[in-house]
């Protein structure tokens, strides 16, 4: 697989346009690879797929009569055929290319290399998602010694002339050239160079505006010689040359490490590919009058109704997002440029009108007039996602599904994330303050690069992530850390963006922070902290604080579970339950929970989950004296001991049933009998063992003895789930003994109850039905005891592939499945989860799972089984309950999955109940509409 690319895979771009690509490409010369957008445009905003994101946008701002410099976009299908043909293109592409130029020419009454009137354009990739940092753009394309001239002659600004030929130099020679920091260098090689010619100088680090018309000669001679030295090549001065190795380095960056990861991270597909645009220049450094921005229609951090963003007086679009100088809010532009902040204000408004969403723009101020240079649904925190969805529907800009769809499920458990706790917090000490750019409390120990970071994170430690500013270096530093911190950088930095995609707590730009990488410390407010020491920040408030400040819950978990009256009172709390009102509206799929303790069950209730889908009963047996009873069980040797040890846990698991009954008030529960093999429960140290020993009074060699006797190659296919109901029934007797018990004594209470016994990993219909028996007599007995009638029913867990596959037999027995799709996983792939880790990370690598098959089910294969089963299940039983169990139950995309093929409920933890409604109601609303 060919990683970042360098020098290398452009000039073997260049070379494409040789005879060895003509045969490969003849095929596909009919082809339309290039798409106008300006006077006359081609695309729109539906055709992300063929002109990426950026490009199919430019093309609709275009549509909408909004001021977009003009220019062409090369389509994703090339980069496609660039990697299908060994890095070259379609032969049809140079000349559709020329006629693009020719139109762009046209309109800017411009000529590429031009000696009198110079076109400069931008080559900017752009994916079909946006993926912020991954791909560079080059700006400023087309000059050389010749037209820079050409440049400063024409706007009579020498300054302005050289100051792009300056960034042109250094970003093709990053991105082209692949002139990087090497492997020994902290710091990029073009700004040490700016530094030391700063330096020598004006014996400081002044600012890049204050270069003169000779320091920026200088340095582009200065950058030209470094490219040489280190890439042994001479700088292209041919415009042409420039533009077809700024393309495939567009395309070479597709594959480039960062790219890699972040498609990986976000499961965005590698055969997507990338589009480019070429872009007539507009310019944001001609002075005082230009500058150039970024903005959000409304505030992306916390979802509130205001214009939002940034801008740099004089400076070229980077500047703003590089977090090299800090730039003003875009508010300020009001005073200085108020016709400009009027034109904006307009945009502003247009945009939300046309697209119905927030949107993420950024533009150029030329001379005072503002142009477009991109817009796209910005990204969001939760809590924005939330409160953008319940505005925009009151303004009557959205619909109610269309709300409901408006709100990420992946990012949704954000909303329930702790805050900080108010005494703690009021006890704690502010040491500085910056921009709250991702709500939530975080504390960590702090770490000031990404790879101590990684490794501090996995060795379990919360890990603020401290630096002067990110860059997407940092990204997998960044996954592993609770909070991030910068000193540097405004709201659309790096690190601002990569926080409100992934939910990361995060303050950006606090100045007072100062970061010493060589010594790993941080100074600020007189205290000095090394990595490893404590620290907090509140990216809600952007307050950051020394030490650990406790946390509390958020206002959401406050109102539901402690039934909090203020927190009920808060905008997030009720928009939630706004929100969730509606995903009721929308559903098809109840949401259930897995729980095994009253609290546990009446938390998922308080969620909103509408029963218990998975009742694990083994759990009950590790509390206090309950796992001496379990072991006597297991040690008996005859059966009138075992059943001995078994009356001694009736009790406590009809207690435990009894509790969660009463917390489901009405609701059903799957309870599943005992599962797990087991020597599980029984003590594994010698140490342990003789304690044991002399508690239950037998000699420890007994215990020896049958540890040995238990022992298994492979305990996962072994002894366990109804094969230990089938050899031991009088186990499964206990069991629904104690179900049924506790049932009739709810039921007394005045509480409706239905519980639903589960026998686990059936492969046979005759296992489940010698559990049945089992289960039915239990039942005729405890309701002539307690002379009640119980409601209940009998199914069966689906986890092996051949009770899938047989469904239709055991559905003749079962009146319920639920598809335990941890164990169905492990066992369709052959794949132990539990040892899944020395490998499964290579395969998400070589891409041979797209996703970890344990948290989104794999719907071709594992998903078979699962529809195999429900069509044959229902064929024998028409009202046969479908239900999911597993991992998977509470994973959006999976949910997706189960809405698709039609089961009754996905159930989950009881903290995910939120996430699992709202993605099951998206799953409906997408399902009903076919999206
Ligand atoms: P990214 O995908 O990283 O946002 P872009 O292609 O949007 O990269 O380019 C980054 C910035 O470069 C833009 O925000 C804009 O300020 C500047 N830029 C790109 N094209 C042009 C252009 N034709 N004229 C002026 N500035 C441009
Ligand atoms: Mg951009
Ligand atoms: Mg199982």
């Amino acid at each position: 697989m060919a990683k970042r690319v360098g020098a290398k895979g452009a000039r073997s771009a260049n070379g494409a346009r040789g005879a060895k690509s003509t045969k490969a490409s003849a095929a596909k010369s009919a082809g339309k690879y290039v798409y106008l957008f300006g006077a006359r445009t081609d695309g729109n905003g539906g055709m992300k797929p063929l002109l990426g994101g950026k490009g199919a946008n430019l093309a609709e701002m275009c549509r909408i009569g909004l001021p977009v410099p003009p220019g062409f976009t090369i389509t994703t299908e090339v980069c496609t055929y660039y990697y299908a043909h060994k890095r070259s293109y379609p032969l049809a592409l140079r000349s559709q290319m020329e006629a693009g130029l020719a139109a762009i020419e046209r309109q800017t009454r411009k000529k590429f290399g031009d000696l009198r009137n110079p076109l400069l354009v931008s080559v900017r990739s752009g994916a079909r998602d946006s993926m912020p940092g991954m791909m560079d753009t080059i700006l400023n394309l087309g000059l050389n010694d010749q037209t820079v001239e050409a440049l400063a002659r024409k706007t009579g600004n020498a300054r302005f002339a050289w100051d792009c030929y300056r960034r042109f130099v250094q970003m093709y020679g990053d991105v082209v050239l692949g002139l990087q920091k090497g492997a020994g260098e902290d710091h990029d090689p073009f700004e040490t160079v700016i530094e030391g010619l700063k330096h020598e100088r004006y014996h400081q680090d002044i600012e890049d505006t204050k270069l003169t018309v000779d320091d920026l000669k200088e340095l582009v001679a200065r950058f030209k010689a470094l490219v040489k030295e280190r890439v042994r090549r001479e700088f292209p001065a041919s415009p042409w040359d420039q533009l077809m190795g700024a393309v495939g380095a567009v395309f070479g960056s597709w594959m480039n490490d960062r790219a890699i990861v972040y498609r990986r991270k976000y499961n965005i597909p590698t055969e997507w590919g990338t589009a480019v645009n070429v872009q007539a220049m507009v310019y944001g450094n001609t002075g005082e009058t230009s500058g150039s921005g970024v903005a959000f229609t409304r505030n992306p951090a916390n979802g509130t109704k205001e214009f939002y963003g940034e801008f740099l007086i004089n400076a070229q679009g980077e500047d703003v997002v590089a977090g090299v100088r800090t730039p003003e809010p875009v508010v300020q532009l009001k005073n200085q440029l108020p016709k400009a902040y009027a034109e904006l204000e307009r945009i502003r408004q247009t945009l939300e009108k046309h697209f119905k969403d927030v949107q993420d723009f950024e533009f150029t101020i030329e001379d005072g007039v503002v142009y477009m240079l991109q817009t796209r649904n910005g990204k969001r925190t939760a809590m924005a996602a939330l409160k953008f969805s319940i505005d925009m529907y009151k303004e009557k800009l959205i619909d109610w599904k269309t709300a409901v769809m408006r709100n990420p499920a992946d990012q949704f458990e954000q909303l329930l994330a702790p805050v900080f706790d108010v005494a703690d917090v009021a006890r704690a000490k502010a040491i500085a303050t910056g921009l709250p750019a991702g709500p939530g409390a975080a504390s960590g120990q702090i770490y000031l690069n990404a790879d101590r970071a990684v490794s501090a994170s996995e060795k379990g430690q919360p890990v603020l992530l401290v630096r002067l500013e990110t860059s997407p270096e940092d990204l997998r530093g960044m996954i592993a850390a609770e909070g991030i911190l910068t000193a540097r950088g405004g709201v659309s930095s790096h690190a601002a963006l990569v926080a409100r995609q992934m939910g990361k707590v995060c303050i950006c730009g606090a100045a007072a922070v100062e970061v010493d990488y060589a010594t790993r410390t941080v100074n600020v407010d007189g205290r000095r902290f090394t990595e490893g020491d404590w620290m907090s920040i509140d990216g809600t408030a952007g307050k950051v604080y020394a030490g650990r400040v406790k946390t509390a819950p958020s206002e959401i978990v406050a109102g539901l579970i402690h039934n909090d009256q203020a927190a009920r009172k808060t905008e997030k709390f009720r928009n939630f339950q706004q929100l969730m009102t509606w995903c009721d509206e929308a559903t098809r799929m109840d949401v259930r929970t897995n729980a095994d303790t009253p609290e546990q069950t009446a938390n998922a209730i308080a969620f909103g989950a509408s029963g218990i889908g998975l009742c694990r009963t083994e759990h009950m047996f590790f509390e206090g004296d309950r796992i001496d009873a379990m072991r006597e069980m297991i040690l008996a040797e005859t059966l009138e001991e075992r059943k001995a040890a078994l009356d001694k846990l009736l009790p406590y698991q009809r207690e435990d049933f009894a509790g969660i009954f009463r917390a489901l008030k009405g609701h059903p529960a799957t309870i599943r009998f005992l599962d797990p093999p087991l020597h599980e429960f029984l003590p594994q140290t010698e140490e342990q063992q003789s304690d044991l020993a002399k508690k239950l009074g037998v000699p420890v060699s007994r215990i020896h003895s049958r540890v040995a006797q238990l022992h298994e190659f492979n305990p996962m296919l072994g002894f366990r789930g109804c094969r230990l109901g089938i050899g031991y029934p009088e186990i499964s007797a206990m069991q629904a003994r104690a179900v049924f018990e506790a049932a009739a004594m709810v039921q007394k209470e005045g509480i409706k109850v239905h519980p639903e016994i589960m026998i686990p990993l059936v492969g046979f219909k005759m296992e489940l039905d010698l559990q049945l028996e089992v289960v039915h007599q239990a039942a005729r007995d405890v309701q002539a005891e307690q002379k009640v009638k119980l409601n209940y029913m009998v199914g069966t867990m689906i986890e092996i592939p051949r009770g899938a596959l047989t469904a239709d037999e055991i559905a003749q027995s079962a009146e319920f499945f639920s598809f335990g799709t941890n164990d169905l996983t492990q066992t369709a792939l052959g794949m132990s989860r539990d040892d899944s880790g020395s490998f499964l990370p290579q395969y998400a690598e070589l891409e041979i799972v797209k996703k970890n098959p344990f948290a989104t089910i794999d719907t071709v294969g594992v998903g078979q089984l699962v529809e195999t089963a429900v069509t044959r299940g229902r064929a024998t039983r028409k009202d046969l309950k479908l239900g999911i169990c597993g991992e998977h139950g509470g994973d959006p995309s999976s949910i997706h999955f189960f809405e698709k093929v039609g089961l009754d409920y996905v159930s989950c933890s009881p903290y995910r109940v939120p996430v699992a409604r709202l993605a099951a109601a998206q799953a409906a609303l997408s399902t009903r509409t076919g999206a």
